[in-house]
């Protein structure tokens, strides 16, 4: 190692190749496109440089008095340097280019750490390692001071960070949209073995990863009333008299793609109120009054919505909706498109992607530009807007598809509602023409619903102001023509469309499996990283002896990796050889935590009741991970009892060595990374016909765990690609579950003919798990045996008899590490980089 000393300082010299972009040089963008502002070659020594000279003059310290953030900011913000010029040149290019953008919005990114993800993007893993061991510092120590942006709930947040991922490793143009919630999704922890929520603080330490931009901030109106007048060409017109507003300021990110030196941006709007606070009133010594604006106003991004699958229809979160979208609008067409753009071409320039319903508020709010502020002829105008629009559907639980109330859209966007009525009279006069009388058809299909109370169904205002409408799986799309939508799939057959879920190769095998992505590059090449595809070309290694070797010794490698880390963390200490059988997603009774559980206590009451000896059991362990919405009660409980069963589980010396039962709090992106790669069985058990697709099922396979899963969502496309062989199915299909819905579904029928679950939820309810206390595990019980609204009493033995075929192929390891690798091997489908080519091809037209 060089002498840290001398690093004390950068040297003061200016690399003539540096990046300098400020003041009286900034370069004309002819410069930029012609590469005149390249990124430094990185030597290690030039990376020293540059990390000190941030150290020094970004913190302010000097090396030896810095701490590990001051590291940390001082390490991402030479990374973000390396990566600039690229931006820079992206934005330029796609400014010069005229080409159709894809205007991503979302109200969630799950974005996960960033400095890995930017060091693998710009090939600087190795390169930064070494500049920082020259001064002293493991890089392991500085990746692991950044907090994770938890700027979504789960799978759908998840979805979209994958999504811009792949656009820019396939150097499509792109523009995240969002919101930089100043709080993210809470930090869970456990007290008294129940869920704890914390405020995710994930700015306090700084973050150094996003650019503000106060000075283009953007005003956004809310409240107030319409106006009717006439114009001078003596139309009859609306306009809207607003009651307040806020601003909007961007914040920017930079989107590597993977090694191709595109950079594209996303862009998240923070909440400002347009009067910091009244002075005079602050004079007069009232200060809670004189910030009371001030307050309300950046309430709008203050925090996450932690309601996955389930939303509240709060009028904060239409504020947020409404806020968001109305910033990216304004923005894309006040300040991306050139000055002259004439609107009538906007289809040919933008296609608005709608991440479920939280931003349909987008559509109304185009009408309004074009037609109150630009002066389009309605027609016009909707003919453009239609156009600009399509709509993803990430549901099929009616409880999750939002609705907001008239009385509350009026009050907060009384123009919008106004442009919805006339949106919806036009629509259903076109289809009062189309079926003619049928008047339960008009009343179905119409945008408002009348019960329980006057609303908005946001799902069908998507529907009918979207060029397309997909789904998120095979499965899920069929389901959502034949039972969300099928009058709207019926009138409309073309406008339905599927494109499966993906998730990014790059972080969720190249970063998250370093040692798997060695073995899969030396056998088949690196190709793959922007290619899975190609994962088809290691089937022949299933059948080499010494390859399944390796391979068993990688996955080995991982469950250390996370044992160790689950020691450091949460102070777990888990046997090495045991199976690893994980469930890790969002906390919902219709994913079915409660039918894993059940499984989990069958297998101790065999044991401890003496039928199944601990000889004769395949040892395993059990990893949960999960969070629930803070107000989802029965949620909750289940994870107060999850982890009493795992306490009880986990000090019984009857069951030692052979079960263990963990629950790490906090479930993240960042623990998913460590936790999927060690699994080797992988729980995607949701009732059929519930999970719209999931990607943490995809995530397993391609990890080389094996599903055992319900034929539900995604999972059905991955058994037909893996194979029946390589997949252990087991419960009700979609149609059986309907049938005996209409049958009507008796739990408790289920409990008294099986003897083995009658005894599991006796146990339970015995109070043995929750130190004698019988009241803590009766609400549990209780709504198990009278409502099970997911049929887990109806799959249990299924599920036990598919259980017990896992075990049976375990205890063969080479037979199992051969299905693990035909499952690697055949789910290179997966990629989003896939899932983004489905879209160009089916929607876009980019
Ligand atoms: C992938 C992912 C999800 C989605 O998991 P599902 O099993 O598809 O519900 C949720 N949370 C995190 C942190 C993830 O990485």
């Amino acid at each position: 190692m060089t002498d840290v000393s001398k690093n004390e300082y950068a040297s003061d010299e200016s690399p003539t190749t540096d990046v300098h972009r400020v003041g009286p040089t900034l370069p004309v963008l002819s410069d930029i496109a012609t590469g005149a502002v390249q990124s430094p070659t990185p030597t290690v020594e030039r990376f020293v440089n540059h990390f000190l000279r941030e150290l020094n003059f970004g913190q302010g310290v000097l090396l030896s008095r810095s701490t590990i953030n001051d590291q940390y900011i001082a390490l991402a913000k030479t990374v973000r340097k390396y990566m600039m010029a690229d931006w820079l040149d992206t934005g330029a290019k796609r400014r010069e280019g005229g080409t159709k953008t894809v205007g991503y919005l979302s109200a969630e990114y799950l974005l996960g750490r960033q400095l890995s993800n930017a060091l693998l993007a710009t090939d600087l893993q190795d390169i930064a390692a070494d500049a920082l061991r020259e001064c002293g510092i493991d890089i392991a120590d500085l990746r692991a001071q950044e907090i994770e942006p938890g700027l979504g709930n789960g799978g759908l947040g998840r979805l979209a960070a994958c999504f811009i991922d792949s656009l820019a490793t396939m150097d499509v143009p792109c523009i995240g949209y969002g919101i930089r919630y100043e709080y993210g999704i809470f930090r869970q922890t456990f007290e008294d073995n129940r869920q704890v929520e914390v405020p995710d603080s994930w700015l306090s330490l700084g973050s150094p990863w996003e650019f503000p931009h106060p000075e283009r901030q953007v005003r956004v109106d809310f409240g107030g009333r319409t106006e009717q007048y006439t114009d001078d060409e003596g139309r009859e017109r609306s306009r809207w008299i607003p009651g307040w507003n806020v601003l909007g300021i961007p914040y920017h990110q930079m989107v590597p793609g993977f090694r191709n030196h595109t950079v594209n941006t996303l862009r998240l709007w923070s909440a400002k109120a347009t009067q910091a606070f009244d002075l005079q009133i602050f004079n007069s010594g009232d200060y809670a009054e004189a910030v009371r604006a001030q307050t309300f106003a950046e309430n709008i991004s203050k925090v996450l919505y932690p309601e996955d699958s389930t939303p509240q229809g709060k009028e904060l979160r239409l504020q947020q909706q409404y806020f968001f979208v109305a910033c990216s609008l304004h923005d894309f067409i006040e300040n991306t498109l050139p000055q002259d753009f004439d609107l009538h071409h906007l289809p040919e320039r933008i296609v608005f992607q709608l991440n479920d319903t939280h931003p349909v508020i987008a559509i109304p709010e185009l009408m309004r530009i074009l037609v109150d502020i630009k002066g389009f002829d309605w027609d016009d105008a909707w003919d453009i807007t239609r156009q600009c629009f399509a709509y993803t559907c990430h549901t099929l639980l009616p409880e999750a598809l939002e609705v907001w109330s008239v009385e509350l859209m009026g009050k907060l966007l009384p123009r919008h509602l106004e442009i919805i009525y006339r949106i919806n009279k036009n629509f259903l006069e076109e289809v009062a023409e189309a079926f003619a009388g049928d008047e339960m058809r008009i009343r179905r299909m119409s945008i408002i619903s009348e019960h329980p109370e006057r609303s908005v169904r946001m799902a069908y205002l998507a529907t009918i102001g979207s060029s397309k409408v997909n789904g998120v799986a095979e499965l899920h799309s069929q389901l959502l023509r034949d039972k969300v939508l099928p009058d709207f799939s019926g009138y409309w057959p073309d406008k339905f469309t599927n494109v499966t879920n993906g998730v990014t190769p790059r972080r969720f095998v190249f970063l998250a499996n370093r040692k798997l992505s060695d073995l899969v590059t030396d056998a088949i090449g690196d190709g793959w990283v922007t290619d899975l595809e190609q994962f088809k070309k290691l089937e022949p290694f299933a059948d080499d002896p010494n390859f399944r070797q390796q391979f068993a010794q990688v996955k080995q490698a991982n469950k250390e990796r996370l044992y160790n880390l689950l020691k450091a963390r949460d102070g777990l200490d888990l046997p090495r050889d045991a199976m690893l059988d994980v469930m890790v997603k969002r906390l919902h009774e219709y994913k079915r935590q409660s039918l894993k559980l059940l499984h989990i206590v069958s297998m101790y009451d065999g044991i401890i009741s003496g039928r199944v000896s601990t000889e004769s059991v395949v040892p395993r362990t059990f990893v949960f991970g999960a969070k629930a919405a803070p107000g989802y009660h029965i949620a909750k409980e289940t994870i107060f009892l999850i982890n009493s069963v795992a306490q009880t589980i986990n000090a019984d010396e009857r069951v030692k060595n052979v079960m263990s039962v963990a629950f790490p709090a906090n479930y993240n992106v960042t623990l998913a990374e460590k936790l999927i790669p060690a699994a080797d069985l992988s729980e995607q058990i949701s009732l059929a016909g519930k999970e719209a697709s999931g990607t943490g099922n995809m995530k397993f396979a391609l990890n080389g765990a094996l599903t055992i899963g319900t034929d539900d969502g995604a999972n059905v496309e991955i058994r037909e690609l893996v194979g029946d062989d390589n997949f252990f199915l087991f419960g009700m299909d979609e149609p059986q579950v309907e049938e005996l819905r209409a049958k009507g579904y008796d739990p408790e029928s289920y409990y008294q003919s099986n003897e083995n679950l009658r005894a599991t939820i006796d146990l339970l309810a015995s109070g043995h798990f929750t130190g004698g206390d019988r009241r803590l595990a009766a609400q549990f019980v209780d709504n198990l045996r009278t409502q099970d609204p997911f049929m887990a009493l109806a799959d249990y033995q299924s599920y036990l008899d598919a259980q017990a075929r896992v075990d049976e192929a375990y205890r063969d390891s080479d037979a199992w590490t051969r299905m693990a690798i035909l499952n690697v091997a055949r789910t290179g489908f997966f990629s989003s980089d896939r899932s983004m080519r489905d879209y160009r091809e089916r929607i876009w037209n980019v």
